[in-house]
């Protein structure tokens, strides 16, 4: 089976790879370079911030992520030489009001990745002796990592271009389908070339409305963009993640370390803002004070895929039967990468599926209203 894959961020990479290792053979398109908008963009945190403020149906596909990304990178590490470096260093969040519904959660759940304890004092400091002496109380994750996405998405570009059953095509923006009652027939780049496949998957991110016109669809998916900026300190200087009010910081295993990140609605702008970046600092200082003494190396903007509650379309999408959808994972497409390629290779290829896949069905999608012509 010929499938065709319209983006290739971490959405539509993993299901080239889900496919491929399944036998099929994958062409993967995209308007840019491969996996460098959102994918490349993000932090790698490999779980929701704060899992208790996110819909189940997030959580679900998000409890796979560490160890999905610990099998797939020993297994494609092997032969790309790329380490993408889950990096276990646990998670301090410091918000006092969240304190009580964490611990709820994690005894209401008994996921061995929301294990949490309430630490204070020197014990706190213990865990991680760089925090701002302001801080006394926080609940600490020792079971989260974050992922390196950059070279996450490196390996998976290495490793899918020199399969022999896939196709790259970048540069090529895929315009519109050519469909033909309850088929796509072909899809059609910006030069008006035509390329043919049995199934087609929708994996565009924050562009993912795009397609709203031509399936006569409602697709509620808007960027949102987030910005970062990046410090360079020694090697294992800051010993784990950190959070409060919804600001992070992540240490890299090199001693970089990613500050972010900022939510605004300003259509496909990608640049940064000093306002906003400012703000961002403000709040990591905050947290880790002495990092002022480290340059700043790097800023960003990406653009999140924003769905309602953050919950991603995977399915086959209304009225056409070879067409597939992986879109719209927000804030937790990283965390929940892994199980959204499977779960959509199950329901193309009709194994059986890892979760229950009605919370994520593309009948969430309205049909436009079409307006009776005024007489
Ligand atoms: C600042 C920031 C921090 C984040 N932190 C985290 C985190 O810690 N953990 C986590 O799990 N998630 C995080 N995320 C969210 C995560 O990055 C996204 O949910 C995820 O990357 C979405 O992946 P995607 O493949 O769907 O989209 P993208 O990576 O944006 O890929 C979509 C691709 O489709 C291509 N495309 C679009 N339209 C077309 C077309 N018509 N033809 C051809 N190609 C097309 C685009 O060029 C793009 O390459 C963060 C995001 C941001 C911005």
């Amino acid at each position: 089976m010929h499938i065709a894959i319209i983006g290739a961020g971490v959405s539509g990479l993993l299901s080239a790879l889900e496919l491929v290792e399944h036998g099929c053979t994958v062409s993967i398109f995209d308007q840019a370079q491969a996996g460098q908008a959102a994918s490349w963009a993000g932090g790698g945190i490999l779980s929701p911030m704060y899992p208790w403020r996110y819909a189940e149906a997030v959580n679900t596909l998000a409890q796979y992520g560490k160890t999905e990304y610990q099998r797939y990178n020993a297994k494609i590490s092997a032969q790309t030489g790329i380490d993408f470096e889950i990096h276990d260093t646990g998670m301090l969040i410091f918000d006092e009001e969240d304190f009580a519904v964490g611990q709820a959660y994690k005894t209401r759940f008994q996921e061995p990745m929301q294990h949490c304890e309430l630490l204070e004092g020197a014990q706190l400091h213990q865990v991680n002796a760089r925090l701002s002496s302001q801080l006394q109380r926080a609940m600490y994750f020792p079971e989260l990592s974050n992922i390196r996405n950059p070279k996450l998405l490196q390996s998976l570009i290495a490793y899918l271009t020199q399969h022999p059953r896939v196709n790259f095509y970048t540069e090529h923006q895929i315009i519109r389908f050519n469909l033909q009652q309850d088929r796509v027939n072909s899809i059609y780049d910006q030069d008006g070339t035509e390329f043919f496949a049995d199934q087609f998957v929708i994996a565009t991110g924050a562009w993912s409305a795009h397609w709203s016109t031509q399936l006569n669809l409602d697709i509620p998916v808007e960027p949102v963009q987030g910005q970062i900026l990046l410090f360079k300190t020694p090697a294992d200087w800051l010993p784990t993640m950190c959070m409060n009010q919804v600001m992070y910081l992540i240490p890299r295993q090199d001693g970089h370390v990613l500050c972010g990140s900022s939510v605004r609605h300003c259509g496909f702008d990608t640049q940064t803002d000093p306002v906003t970046q400012s703000h961002i600092l403000k709040h990591c200082l905050a947290m880790v004070p002495e990092l002022a003494q480290f340059p700043i190396v790097k800023r960003w903007a990406g653009l999140r895929p924003g769905s309602p509650d953050g919950v991603p379309y995977i399915g086959q999408m209304p009225e056409h039967r070879n067409l597939w959808a992986n879109f719209g994972h927000y804030r937790n497409g990283l965390c929940m990468g892994p199980a959204s390629a499977q779960l959509l290779r199950q329901l193309m290829l009709k194994h059986d599926p890892i979760v229950d896949a009605t919370a994520y069905s593309t009948t969430r999608l309205q049909f436009h209203k079409t307006t009776a012509p005024s007489l």
